[in-house]
């Protein structure tokens, strides 16, 4: 069985002929993924891919020095439409620099309709700035407190999270990941395999709306949290967010009718 380097040598030109080479690559990346990418199973997409003619690309990315699993995993196999949302102000009550499992309450309905949501096929990520543990206002233990509480009471409706993306740092660190920067989707969505110009954001600040601006993503702003405070100040456009609702639940009741219909954009 040839390597990870040699087979991938072997394609260095955009060839889009398959080999059994690249075969092999795709199965050997698709052993490290979880779930249903069990081995057989990606073989077998990978064929179907070859009829439809997908290859032609997963030989151009294998013909990269390093194999990305993730980018092949994203390319061949169908992606669930997914929903990034924000925290604090958002699915649970807004709290300052909330460290206290005790003071988490989520949004008055927010658990049935993410229920909804993810009974409809979304896959669902909260993708939150904590500069608190920046300043020194909480530890990680804090917040991976804060965080089995969530758990908690989202598993109490049945819902399950997919992922919780955090931004440690504080607005002076010039990280990657503090929105309204985009490092938490890009992450997420490598992870996941997800396309973030497919997915929502919903939040309650510019920077929430800005980071789905900055991934392509559609936008909506709820009113609970600082929201209220969002929508008075104006955020002009093409900034702007797709659609402004109340709060989580009728963001939720949006998406599931098939909103939001995006601005167009120049
Ligand atoms: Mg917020
Ligand atoms: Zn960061």
């Amino acid at each position: 069985m040839p390597g990870k380097g040699g087979a991938a040598g072997g394609i260095r030109t955009p060839d889009p002929i398959i080999t059994n080479d690249v075969l092999y690559q795709l199965s050997y990346c698709g052993a490290g993924l979880r779930g249903h990418h069990s081995r057989p199973e990606w073989a077998a997409k990978v064929r179907s891919a070859a009829a439809l003619g997908k290859p032609r690309l997963a030989a151009r990315t294998l013909a990269r020095p390093a194999v990305d699993c993730h980018k092949l995993k994203a390319m061949l196999s169908p992606s669930r439409p997914f929903v990034l949302i924000d925290r604090d102000g958002t699915l649970n009550v807004e709290v300052n620099y909330l460290s206290r499992p005790d003071d988490l309450a989520l949004i008055p309905g927010a658990g049935p309709a993410l229920a909804r949501l993810q009974a409809a096929g979304y896959g669902v990520v909260v993708v939150t700035n904590q500069s608190g543990l920046a300043r020194g206002y909480f530890t990680p233990a804090d917040l991976e407190a804060v965080h089995a509480r969530l758990g908690e009471l989202l598993a109490a409706h049945g819902v399950r999270l997919d992922a919780i993306e955090v931004c440690p740092h504080g607005p002076d660190d010039d990280c990657d990941c503090r929105k309204p920067r985009p490092g938490m989707v890009l992450r997420a969505a490598a992870r996941l395999g997800f396309d973030p110009g497919a997915a929502i954001v919903i939040g309650d600040k510019p920077a929430d709306i800005g980071l789905g601006r900055a991934v392509g993503a559609r936008t909506i702003l709820v009113r609970t949290g600082y929201g209220a405070e969002t929508e008075a100040a104006g955020i002009a456009h093409p900034d702007a967010p797709d659609a402004i609702v109340d709060d989580l639940p009728a963001a939720i009741e949006l998406i599931l009718a098939g909103g939001p219909t995006p601005e167009p954009r120049r």
